[in-house]
């Protein structure tokens, strides 16, 4: 039996359990106070915690596994691995001043008053710097910080940028970027080591299949090698006749990415019948 430790309620919550109902495995979600669920067809529980707690608990080995943001481990500076990249949550760690705040470099920050609930790896920026800056550690709220006269400045999250605008504030530096990644102990035994590689297989043939849609369309014959060479798909494309003469069907697989670029030049090579479909699983 293996413990993962999942945040229970919070921007990475819902995906992590996505990802393990995608995963097949099967358990109750449980009501807003639950701590605990067991897996009913997977040797595993799962803990829902705090995020800011999840390094800790894998560091400690309170859970084997722990679903968690990159800034987060980095922050806590706990000794866990990070196993697999799960490719959600995905944001950036930056440095924002008040818009009318000349910039140019970091050394624009010595002496200012930095707000933000990641000190560890705002120190770590301001010494690769060399700047000396006051690190003003709050929960919360960081982005109205200089708008209340409570710092020059702040170090926080951005997706969008949109929250910074709003506060007036713009993004001066990006500190590091983050997603969602699967975190372990930096050891463990042979059974537990097992079922981690057993539900990391299952991770990654989600991920893959979510990058990829599987593409089938009707082709004129003697179009079947230029509309081949347009399609990079796992192996080779799987041809079949039609029952009209001179066309045949064609089945692959394309990226996602590559997806709109394609479609238009398959239609202009004379592609009719164009069917994409979501892959659900890929595997190898
Ligand atoms: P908790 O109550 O568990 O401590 P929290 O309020 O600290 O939750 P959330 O806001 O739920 O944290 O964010 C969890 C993680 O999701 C962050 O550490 C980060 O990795 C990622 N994240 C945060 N904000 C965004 C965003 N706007 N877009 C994408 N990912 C984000
Ligand atoms: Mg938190």
């Amino acid at each position: 039996m293996i413990t993962l430790a999942v945040q229970k309620s919070g921007r990475l919550s819902e995906k992590s359990v996505n990802l393990l109902k995608e995963c097949g495995i099967q358990f109750e979600n449980g009501g807003k106070d639950k701590l605990k669920a067991v897996a009913s067809n997977f040797p595993m529980q799962m803990l829902f915690l705090r995020d800011d707690d999840i390094p800790e608990c894998v560091a400690d080995r309170i859970a084997d596994i722990g679903i968690v943001g990159e800034n987060i481990i980095v922050e806590k500076q706990r000794e866990v691995q990070v196993i697999e990249k799960l490719g959600f949550a995905r944001c950036r760690m930056s440095i924002a001043v008040p818009k009318a705040m000349e910039y140019k470099s970091a050394g624009d920050l010595k002496g200012r008053k930095i707000a933000t609930s990641y000190p560890n790896i705002l120190a770590s920026f301001l010494k690769e710097k060399k700047v000396q800056a006051e690190i003003h550690e709050i929960n919360g709220s960081v982005e109205i910080a200089p708008s209340i006269g409570l710092a020059d400045a702040v170090f926080d999250i951005v997706s969008t940028g949109s929250t910074l605008m709003s506060n007036g504030l713009k993004e001066v530096e990006t500190v590091m970027t983050s997603q969602a990644v699967l975190i372990a102990a930096p050891e463990q035994d042979a059974q537990k080591r097992a079922l981690i590689d057993k539900l990391v297989f299952r991770m990654k043939s989600v991920r893959k299949a979510g990058q990829y849609k599987y593409i089938l369309l009707n082709t004129p014959n003697e179009k079947i090698d230029t509309i081949t060479n347009l399609l990079p798909g796992m192996k080779s494309p799987t041809i079949m006749p039609l029952a009209m003469k001179g066309w045949s069907s064609l089945h692959s697989v394309i990226r996602e990415d590559d997806f709109w670029e394609i479609i238009e030049k398959l239609k202009d090579n004379g592609a009719e019948g164009i069917l994409v479909i979501p892959i659900e699983k890929m595997i190898g």
